[in-house]
């Protein structure tokens, strides 16, 4: 089986080489900021847009990079042209052309203009200008790489590889998973449950808020162009990015968790309710609190990210449309709105974890196209996770036993189900670590 994935690398860049990349990734920035003029001037007179084929010659060696650059950043635009469009012959009137100028802006590096030389990758910049050197990490997987976009001090790699076919698991049994803020996920199959902690998450998500808001307050007060504000700048930068990573960490081990959980119960093909059907009027309908926190955490991106895992081992993962799993009761199908953690049936007096009836609802609707009453209960133990343990909580405990640190965090191949199913355990932890 083939398999597509882009692997995310901090690259640290010697100062020349920081100069030729920044004047790349300037050079894409202002043929970004043309696109994006040309696009509305042509829009604002109702005039036919471009072709692609057409900008692509107009815009050949105008700037001072590879024509396969230009090429792929032109078909971008394009690309993103054509994705607003569709949503909004589809009635999404929010959806937005590109309109920002930007200063920067990645270039894509196409696999045949790309070269390997030892443990260096070239990215070229175009005929009579020195490539680009970013010194590899040696622990990449092999592959061809076919695509690699570079950023503010990371590089985004494109590979392309072989993967052993997955082997079919006779089970066939189905799973609910349930995404919230609370929990980052909740999947079940019915019988057994794994709770993973959204908590950790949350508060660096808070807590950069906080950070950025102290820094923007810093940098209105200095001169524009100047060197505090430059430093302001970068360290706003800086801060944002460690968030990103963060937070990047912990949903690619929330994922494997899910997915060890679906090769541990034998589940081969998984529900997950569908947030990305909420029309603007539902989204107004929300408090700002959910829509901000809702937004921050970028739930498609887990969803993305169980996708391709969960694909390596031939599981399925299938959305359905998640309206009143939250609120139906999973023993006579009553609907209740519930405000705190506890789901509470005001016709029977179920009660049950509030993010275990969303998971079971959302098995229960998969499997049968509506929520049948008493099919599907929240299972009686909750197996309580979190993502994984920050490296600062684990250098202040040194004495803390190894099982949960072993238990919690998995690896790129999966995380592991070891550790307790005790709930009280779990779910506080000891007090003194602060955990993710
Ligand atoms: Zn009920």
């Amino acid at each position: 089986m083939q398999e597509t994935t882009v692997f995310t690398y901090r690259v640290a860049l010697s100062p020349t080489e920081w100069d030729k990349a920044s004047a790349a990734r300037r050079a894409a920035g202002d043929l970004w900021t043309r696109l994006v003029k040309i696009h509305r001037f042509c829009r604002r007179r109702h005039w036919p847009w471009p072709t692609e084929s057409q900008l692509k010659a107009h815009f050949k060696q105008r700037f001072p990079l590879h024509s396969q650059i230009v090429q792929a950043l032109i078909e971008k635009f394009c690309a993103t042209i054509d994705g607003v469009r569709t949503k909004r012959q589809n009635g999404d009137q929010q959806a937005r052309y590109p309109w920002r100028f930007r200063r920067y802006f990645n270039p894509i590096f196409k696999g045949q203009a790309l070269k390997r030389q030892g443990p260096h990758l070239l990215l070229p910049r175009g005929r009579g200008r020195e490539p680009i050197r970013v010194h590899l990490p040696e622990a990449m997987p092999p592959g061809r790489v076919v695509q690699a976009e570079l950023g503010f001090g990371e590089l985004y790699i494109t590979i392309t590889r072989e993967i052993p076919d997955p082997v079919p698991m006779a089970s066939g049994k189905a799973g609910g998973l349930d995404i919230g803020v609370i929990h980052l996920g909740m999947v079940t199959d019915g019988q057994e449950a794994l709770a993973i902690s959204g908590r950790g998450l949350r508060s660096v998500k808070q807590g950069r808020a906080k950070a950025q808001a102290k820094l923007r307050k810093k940098r209105a007060r200095t001169q524009p162009g100047s060197r505090r504000r430059q430093r302001l700048n970068r360290a706003q930068y800086r801060t944002s990015q460690k968030a990103e990573r963060v937070a990047r960490n912990a949903l690619h081990h929330a994922a494997n968790q899910i997915v060890a959980f679906c090769l541990a119960y034998g589940i081969t093909l998984l529900y997950v309710g569908d947030l990305g059907t909420l029309n603007h009027h539902q989204r107004h309908r929300r408090s700002r609190r959910t829509n901000q926190e809702v937004g921050a955490l970028e739930f498609g991106r887990l969803e993305q990210y169980l996708e391709y895992k969960l694909r390596r081992h031939g599981i399925q993962l299938v959305k359905i449309r998640e309206a009143y799993t939250s609120q139906t009761c999973p023993h006579c199908g009553h609907l209740t709105k519930v405000a705190g953690r506890t789901y509470r049936c005001r016709a029977c007096g179920y009660r049950a974890h509030r993010d275990g009836v969303g998971a079971v609802n959302i098995l229960n609707k998969g499997m049968h196209g509506a929520i049948r009453p008493g099919e599907f209960l929240v299972p009686q133990r909750i197996t309580y996770r979190r993502p994984v343990l920050l490296k600062r909580a684990l250098r202040r405990s040194p004495a803390e036993p190894r099982e949960i640190a072993g238990g919690i965090s998995g690896g790129e191949s999966g995380g592991s189900l070891r550790g307790s199913h005790d709930p009280r355990r779990s779910h506080g932890g000891s007090p003194r670590i602060s955990v993710l």
